[in-house]
């Protein structure tokens, strides 16, 4: 029998791996996808690197990431943020000069895109620990308090039964709820918290536009954006240290909208945008990769395909059996949503497994 099945192999399921793997612990992940990482997901071509899912940490508030990133050896760099930001009000108004800096939020990029700690983390994990394609479909709970987990593998077309004293449960709480059934049922208190824990950037889509150089620099620009006409409602500087430059944005269509055009047409949009922001030479772009998370089923739900109005309450939720944990980045209370939070409820629920574990 595996001692700990840890469900999901995203950021915060992999620390939990890296740590185990540092004790002898017998544990398993099992990741539905054909990849670790989950919501990372970084486009790698030749040395350049362009993130689709996070980009950012912030040194200054978010110590958990950071220290990982020295400790790992990690290199990092700055967000560009030098000269002007502009803030573009309507379509037909000429956009506002805001100094970047007056805006600078002090986020810091991982060289590599955030990937880079994702195979560092994985790398650390014996490879016969981590189960790709094994979508978990039902957890039993037996009659001597162990769990029956039963998974589905979409390549092969095959259910494997895994067996565990303790569970770790890392997908995104809505998700969980929907797709994994569960014998006997959450209680009902568990089932509205994690209703009510709307997966962090479910309903966003990412663009990353490259080009030969990073145009907008030479014109004071530093790229960033904030924008009322849309589509892109935020946009950034995503120039990576080597050949290629680029600028990536997130939408302000939501959706329901995104899904009436096809992707030429996104792109079509994306361009006149920044044609309208940054002149003529946007024209000549190189390449587009666009990413929409709301067409994602192994992070979001139905429900998550709503915008969210306003800062979703994430943390822990109630008490439930002591093997079972909840980890991931609406578990944290304090960093929900960022990989900040996905890391710190990681570094808890490996305490939560070695405290159960000296018990027996
Ligand atoms: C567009 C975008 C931009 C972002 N920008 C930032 C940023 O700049 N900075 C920042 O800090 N954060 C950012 N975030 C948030 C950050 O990506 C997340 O906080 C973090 O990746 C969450 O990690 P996690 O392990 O908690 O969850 P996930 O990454 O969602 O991991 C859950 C895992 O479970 C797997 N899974 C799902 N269903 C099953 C199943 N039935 N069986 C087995 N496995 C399953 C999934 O495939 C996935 O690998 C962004 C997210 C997005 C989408």
């Amino acid at each position: 029998m595996t001692r700990v099945l840890i469900i999901g192999g995203g950021i915060s399921g992999l620390r939990i791996g890296s740590l185990l793997s540092k004790e002898d612990i017998d544990f398993k992940i099992l990741e539905s996808r054909e990849r670790v990482g989950g919501r990372v997901l970084t486009h790698n071509q030749d040395n350049n690197y362009f993130d689709l899912g996070p980009t950012w940490f912030w040194p200054d508030t978010e110590k958990t990431i950071t220290n990982l990133i020295n400790e790992l050896n990690i290199s990092t760099i700055e967000q560009y943020n030098e000269g002007y930001s502009l803030l573009e009000l309507s379509k037909q108004e000429i956009p506002k000069y805001v100094e970047s800096k007056e805006l600078n939020n002090k986020s810091k990029r991982i060289v590599g895109g955030i990937n880079t700690l994702v195979n560092v983390l994985k790398d650390s994990v014996p490879s016969s620990n981590i189960e790709l394609n094994k979508k978990v479909i039902s957890v039993i709970k037996n009659n001597d308090a162990t769990f029956s987990v039963n998974t589905y593998d979409e390549i092969k077309r095959e259910h494997i039964s895994y067996h565990a004293d303790i569970l770790i449960l890392t997908l995104p709480p809505r998700l969980l709820l929907e797709s994994i059934s569960f014998t006997p049922s959450l209680p009902k208190s568990i089932q509205i918290d994690l209703l009510n824990k709307p997966t962090w950037m479910g309903a966003q889509a990412k663009i990353v536009v490259t080009f030969d150089k990073a145009f907008w620099r030479d014109k004071n620009l530093s790229g960033n954006v904030v924008s009322w006409a849309g589509p892109l409602r935020e946009i950034y500087d995503a120039s990576t240290e080597y050949d290629e430059s680029a600028l990536f944005g997130f939408f302000s269509l939501p959706p329901a909208i995104r899904n009436q055009y096809d992707n030429e047409s996104i792109n079509k949009q994306v361009i006149e945008q920044l044609i309208r922001l940054f002149g003529p030479e946007a024209k000549s772009y190189n390449n587009i990769f666009y990413k929409d998370w709301s067409q994602d089923n192994h992070t979001v739900t139905e429900g998550d395909k709503l915008n969210i109005e306003s800062f979703p309450s994430y943390g822990s939720p109630p008490e439930y059996l002591e093997n079972v944990i909840f980890s991931g980045t609406e578990y944290n209370e304090e960093h929900g949503g960022h990989l900040e939070g996905a890391l710190v409820s990681a570094e808890k629920a490996y305490f939560k497994v070695k405290k159960l574990i000296s018990y027996v």
